[in-house]
């Protein structure tokens, strides 16, 4: 059979905010242009993120019922233990509340002010931990990586080159960790490869640096080497996720994507002397040992999420679901950063309003025209988030992207067509898209709040 059906049924249904288009005009406006800002019963099809907003299986639900609140020693935190051994093959887990959770326990172990680590890409949460401690956070991406229109199967790549040059010029007595984030969110959603991961490992430890994997969407990148990386074709995703991890010391990860789960994370390592100074962390920061900042029940959800995750229907399905919406997106020229990733499209919002220079934010243009049209909720990456004026001159972000995530197993084919639909006809009447301009603004993470008008 040709036709890709949802490797799975509906038992119970939620309902969609249907509004008209004089209603989303109005809340726009009350929300100051900022689909941040609007309240979620006004939103139809929240594209805004893939983390937390996962639909749970009837499987999951059942374990939520037989979660042991024990405070010490829950029997949950057992199943939600072997499940992250059973993929990754660590020895010491450590659950957490989210993913930057994980990061500010792991970090207060291993960084000091006077420390530098590099990733392919750091996260933003990962980035403001880093800064937090006064360390400093390198971004070491290929130079493919960066291009949006190239066509590249790992585009998610560290520079192997450039990480043997900054411990050079930094010494590994800086470097006491080095990352790399699967898949690469900042940088596209775009897949690492196993020779990646590999000669990342084999340099970082030449020099003695613990090599730690942010794994969030560890499942998506292993099916990412299993289509595209030779030699793999025919090896089961849980093998490919155990070999991953096994050319590092460690991984942190927010559950909330590839977990399966609405909330959690975690630390896991073989490293004995990191375990130990996390544990006593964790004790401080988030919760005991057994439940690091969790309800019980949320580990067991996890312990179940972890096997479905790895599933290689579920993860065609998932893959599927964002190539079929690039390629309806594309046939009708809409620029996107290609290849697509599993969690995300991003459109290219520099090609699609070229009208709109970058100071007058065209992907928060785009985004608005999203939810104005179809009640679509997308996410401004650009200059919106990143770009800044230095002594009165502009400077723009190296992209302007509209991220367009999507909820795992949330939407069926005929939502993912209304999209299509919707980011077709925004991009057919493109020239009456209209320059923006930022009415207030905070002073950190200005995109979360910030208001907006038309110029
Ligand atoms: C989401 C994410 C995080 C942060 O996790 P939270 O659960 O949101 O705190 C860190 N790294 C990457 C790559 C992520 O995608």
């Amino acid at each position: 059979m040709k036709t890709q059906i949802e490797p799975f049924k509906i038992k119970t249904v939620e309902h969609l905010y249907i509004t008209t288009v004089e209603q989303r005009e109005q809340y726009l406006k009350e929300s100051s242009y900022n689909p941040f800002s609007l309240r979620s019963d006004r939103v139809t099809i929240d594209l805004l993120t893939d983390s937390g907003t996962t639909a749970m299986s009837s499987k999951q639900w059942a374990a939520i019922m037989d979660g042991d609140e024990a405070y010490a020693g829950s029997v949950s935190y057992y199943k939600f233990e072997d499940a992250v051994r059973n993929f990754s093959g660590f020895k010491y887990i450590i659950p957490t509340h989210q993913g930057r959770a994980a990061e500010k326990v792991l970090f207060s172990v291993v960084l000091n002010s006077d420390s530098v680590v590099p990733n392919n890409t750091h996260f933003d949460t990962t980035h403001g931990n880093i800064d937090f401690l006064g360390a400093t956070a390198l971004d070491l991406p290929t130079d493919e990586g960066v291009q949006p229109e190239l066509i590249a199967p790992f585009k998610g790549n560290m520079d192997i080159q450039k990480l043997e040059n900054t411990i050079k010029k930094y010494g590994k007595e800086r470097i006491p960790i080095g990352l790399t984030t699967i898949t690469n969110n900042s940088g596209g959603g775009q897949p690492v490869s196993m020779q990646n991961i590999r000669e990342t490992s084999e340099v970082l430890h030449k020099y003695g640096i613990p090599f730690f994997i942010d794994c969030c969407r560890f499942a998506e990148n292993a099916y990412f080497i299993k289509l595209r990386e030779k030699g793999y074709e025919n090896t089961p995703v849980i093998d490919i996720c155990r070999e991953m991890f096994s050319y590092a010391d460690g991984a942190l990860m927010s559950c909330k994507k590839d977990g399966m789960s609405n909330t959690g994370g975690f630390i896991a390592t073989n490293n004995e002397k990191i375990a130990e100074g996390c544990r006593t962390n964790l004790i401080i920061m988030e919760g005991f040992l057994t439940y690091g900042g969790l309800a019980r029940r949320d580990l067991e959800a996890l312990a179940i999420g972890f096997t479905e995750v790895v599933d290689e229907n579920y993860l065609k399905y998932r893959v599927g679901q964002s190539t079929e919406l690039a390629k309806q997106l594309t046939d009708a020229g809409v620029p996107l950063v290609l290849p697509a990733g599993a969690h995300a499209l991003y459109i290219d919002a520099k090609r699609f309003a070229p009208h709109i220079k970058p100071e007058h934010f065209p992907g928060q243009s785009i985004s608005c025209e999203l939810y104005r049209l179809a009640g679509i909720r997308a996410c401004e990456i650009g200059s919106i988030m990143f770009g800044r004026y230095e002594n009165g001159q502009y400077i723009a972000p190296p992209m302007e992207l509209v991220r367009l995530a999507i909820p795992r197993r949330v939407y069926t084919k005929s939502h993912m067509d209304y999209i299509a639909e919707a980011v077709i006809e925004a991009y057919n009447n493109r020239e009456k898209l209209r320059p923006m301009k930022i009415t207030w603004e905070a002073k950190f993470l200005r995109h979360f709040t910030v208001k907006c008008d038309y110029l």
